[in-house]
């Protein structure tokens, strides 16, 4: 279930905590609290199989490496349960001693400088992020932490019998990597089977009888290495715990060359996504034992839409004969962290779309009434059954889906569109004549601190307590005032700061027709943070230019270059809930059309580079790599359509950030933007090596400050970064940038870090005009 809570509890008070102003046992009595009501809820709803060990305080990932106590040196670990000090700094780093924010009980070995995060990444295709577990080779594991027991209890004590979720072994060491790049995660299995088992003694002590153990790597391409830890490790769980049933389940994709493998894995019960992967059940019955039981993900757990229930039930009945009822579970197809809690709590919702979406909540109840049906006849649930089939048929017809302009637009896309004029090592030039940047230009994202009082304004605004002219005068101001202090702490290419964006998302979808917003549907990207994904429910077309006007606000006031600033149509359409009537391709070019307008629209209004963020295009990535090709065509020809129709003299920049780069490098270069800022702090320079042996075309910006730390990054830090960028880059191709947008950070954190990058630019550039005095020189004699 979704852990955040109906009104964000879990965030507020997770920061609260984090600012001192609340102690733990606050945040305790707050989580407690989320756990009850998800209970109750999925009670209320009709569930009679409820899980537990769901929840977390951060990351269930980061929850798998406290419990096997994978906990990297640096955090000063002693053994026993991790507190939250070093779960938090696991989670988001210190900032230190030195610093002055550091409120909760600080580890006294943090000082200085303070200890950097674990890696964050996306959750396989989600806008999800999971902190990155460290395996040194060799590393010990011991059952550390024993969260999983106590929400056991927890469950327990207020009447419930759960199944207690985990995240499989196998599935753990892949998603981690290894602090010794050519030693595999998988060759520390057998010390983690050890622990595994441990805990699941102690929850089988406890009363468990079934267990859910998640390994959705085997929807993914496996080598022999991972099949085989794959067959160890569930032959060494019926060995030690014969009585304990396990339910493995895999999601996100069907099983396909691994289905034999799945059905072969002596476990009691097997989920199977059978929304991305319906075809695969005929197979999964042939091959998997009689007496196992199957649990049919048949609710979506990615999208939002209401489904049909008299058409699974036309696909379930069939099933249920065959397989006999005792042995058919029902389920979502996936976890439904992913979706937003309880469209109930809508009223602002047009009353059509709002009949036409499930949330969480209503996704349990839609799984009760197809139980019901399958037991009692499709007749115990009539009415239930007509309102379902009534909102998939209105949705069908409604004329507010379908636009015969849009549909003709996309029709009528021709190839020179989807191309820039001349090759990148012509439009070069010509943008430096007309920019005149010096070398290593420095520059940020986008976004600059979204305080609390440029919040405050935005919500007066939408409450109607600030008129629209108040709230544009004080974005002006702010916006002009971001514009002076690049300008004084020395960027070279500025950016308008973005105050006026609530989410890079939701404010493109507020401004586009085909779209619709809830109030409360909040889904956590990662910690703390929430987004509220759009909902694109028709076809997609750009009443009046988005952007253009605070654009121009910021390059009025100078005469450094200001980036016009855009989600890309990729990223729009990965982070929005989009229509399941026609193909993601579809619906992409529509956005984006409606993007190339605007971008051409900022181009007409003077812009001379623009960006187009793409944060998303890696996520949508299938997770078997025989559709990557497919995928990655259409996404990046959607990228060229937005952004080919500039002339040789507009610089298209793109960003990119939080996901693993390197295998789809020939794909970014693809997308020909002149300059790529792409985020490589976080993840230790990783991105770099890619460069050793492709060389990339265009320039790029490899990010040089992790903006998801309170740490400040000093001058030769960055330095340093930027010297092993050196080694496998162009200092001409060379950008020096953030990691990514800093609306998350406060004023007081990017002051000095901003200094201390324009001055490691600063250095760079000095230094590399003696190492080209020198060879001059050495030429000359
Ligand atoms: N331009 C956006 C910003 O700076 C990009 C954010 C992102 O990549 N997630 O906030
Ligand atoms: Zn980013």
């Amino acid at each position: 279930m979704p852990r955040i809570g109906r009104h964000r509890e879990l965030k507020f008070a997770l920061e609260d905590f984090w600012k001192g102003n609340i102690a733990e046992s606050a945040l305790v009595h707050t989580a407690t609290k989320l756990k009850a009501r998800n209970w109750t809820r999925q009670v209320e709803q009709g569930a009679t199989i409820l899980p537990s060990n769901d929840f977390s305080l951060y990351d269930h990932v980061l929850d798998t490496s406290a419990m096997v106590g994978a906990i990297p040196e640096r955090y000063d670990w002693k053994g026993g349960p991790p507190g939250l000090t070093t779960y938090f700094a696991m989670a988001r780093g210190t900032r230190g001693t030195a610093g002055k924010e550091c409120h909760h009980a600080c580890n006294p070995a943090y000082t200085g400088a303070g200890i950097p995060a674990q890696d964050m990444t996306k959750w396989f295709d989600t806008n999800y992020h999971y902190m990155v577990p460290e395996f040194t080779p060799g590393q010990p594991f011991r059952l550390s932490c024993l969260k999983a027991v106590n929400e056991y209890r927890e469950a327990r004590l207020l009447g419930y019998r759960t199944r207690p979720v985990l995240l499989g072994p196998v599935t753990f060491l892949k998603l981690g990597k290894s602090t010794d790049p050519i030693v595999s995660p998988l060759r520390n299995l057998d010390s983690l089977l050890l622990v595994y088992i441990d805990l699941l003694t102690r929850l089988s002590l406890e009363g468990a009888d079934w267990i859910q153990i998640d390994e959705p790597c085997l929807i993914t391409d496996l080598d022999d290495e991972a099949r085989t830890a794959l067959q160890t490790t569930y032959q060494a769980f019926a060995r030690a715990l014969p009585n304990l049933n396990i339910m493995l389940t895999t999601w996100f994709g069907g099983l396909g060359n691994n289905l034999d493998l799945a059905t072969q894995l002596p476990v009691a019960g097997l989920h199977l996504d059978l929304v991305r992967a319906p075809e695969q059940l005929p197979e999964v019955i042939h091959r998997s034992r009689r007496e196992q039981i199957l649990s049919l993900g048949v609710i979506d757990g990615r999208n939002v839409w209401r489904a049909d229930l008299e058409a699974i039930l036309d696909q379930l009945e069939p099933v249920v004969k065959q397989k006999g009822a005792e042995h058919i579970q029902l389920a979502p197809s996936c976890s439904l962290l992913h979706v937003p809690l309880d469209i109930s709590v809508e009223t602002d919702l047009d009353s059509d779309i709002k009949s036409w979406l499930s949330f969480a909540d209503q996704k349990i109840h839609e799984l009760a009434v197809l139980a019901t049906a399958l037991a009692r006849g499709r007749e115990s649930v009539r009415g239930q059954l007509e309102a379902a089939s009534l909102a998939t048929r209105t949705r069908k017809t409604s004329d507010k889906i379908h636009c015969k302009t849009v549909q003709d637009r996309v029709n009528g896309i021709k190839s020179h569109m989807t191309k820039r004029k001349s090759p990148y090592a012509v439009r070069a030039p010509q943008q430096q004549k007309h920019l005149a940047l010096p070398l290593f230009p420095t520059t940020t994202i986008g976004s600059f601190p979204q305080t609390g009082k440029v919040r405050q304004a935005r919500s007066a605004h939408s409450k109607g307590i600030l008129t629209t002219e108040d709230y544009e005068l004080f974005l002006r101001k702010e916006t002009e005032r971001v514009v002076r202090w690049q300008e004084q702490t020395g960027l070279d290419v500025l950016v308008h700061g973005e105050f006026e964006r609530n989410d890079m998302v939701q404010y493109f979808g507020e401004k586009l027709s085909g779209f619709a917003f809830t109030r409360h549907g909040w889904v956590q990207s990662y910690g703390s943070r929430c987004v509220r994904p759009p909902i694109l429910y028709g076809d997609v077309s750009r009443p009046e230019p988005m952007t253009v006007k605070w654009w121009s606000c910021a390059q009025a006031v100078t005469s450094r270059p200001v980036k016009g600033m855009l989600t890309g149509p990729v990223t729009i359409l990965n982070w929005s809930f989009v229509r399941d009537d026609m193909p993601r391709s579809t619906a992409c070019r529509q956005l984006a059309l409606a993007l190339r307008d605007e971008v051409l629209d900022l181009e007409k209004a003077g812009a001379r580079i623009i960006q187009i963020d793409e944060a998303a295009l890696r996520e949508g990535l299938p997770l078997r790599q025989t559709e990557w090709n497919a995928y990655l065509e259409w996404a990046v020809g959607c990228f060229h359509l937005t952004s080919s129709g500039v002339s040789d003299q507009t610089q298209i920049h793109t960003h990119m950030c939080y996901s693993e780069f390197n295998d789809i490098m020939e794909a970014i270069a693809a997308m020909d933007a002149d300059v790529v800022s792409i985020e490589a702090s976080r993840s230790g320079m990783d991105l770099l090596k890619t460069f050793r042996t492709y060389r990339y075309p265009n320039s790029i910006g490899p990010g040089v400050y992790d903006i998801h730390s309170p740490r400040i990054p000093g001058t030769d830090e960055i330095v340093a970064r930027l010297a092993m960028a050196r080694q496998y880059l162009h200092d001409r191709q060379l950008w020096v940038n953030p990691d990514c947008g800093l609306k998350t950070r406060a004023w007081d954190d990017i002051q000095p870090a901003l200094l201390n990058m324009v001055a490691a630019a600063r250095k760079l550039r000095i230094s590399q005009n003696h190492e080209q005095r020198n060879v001059q020189s050495a030429l000359s004699t």
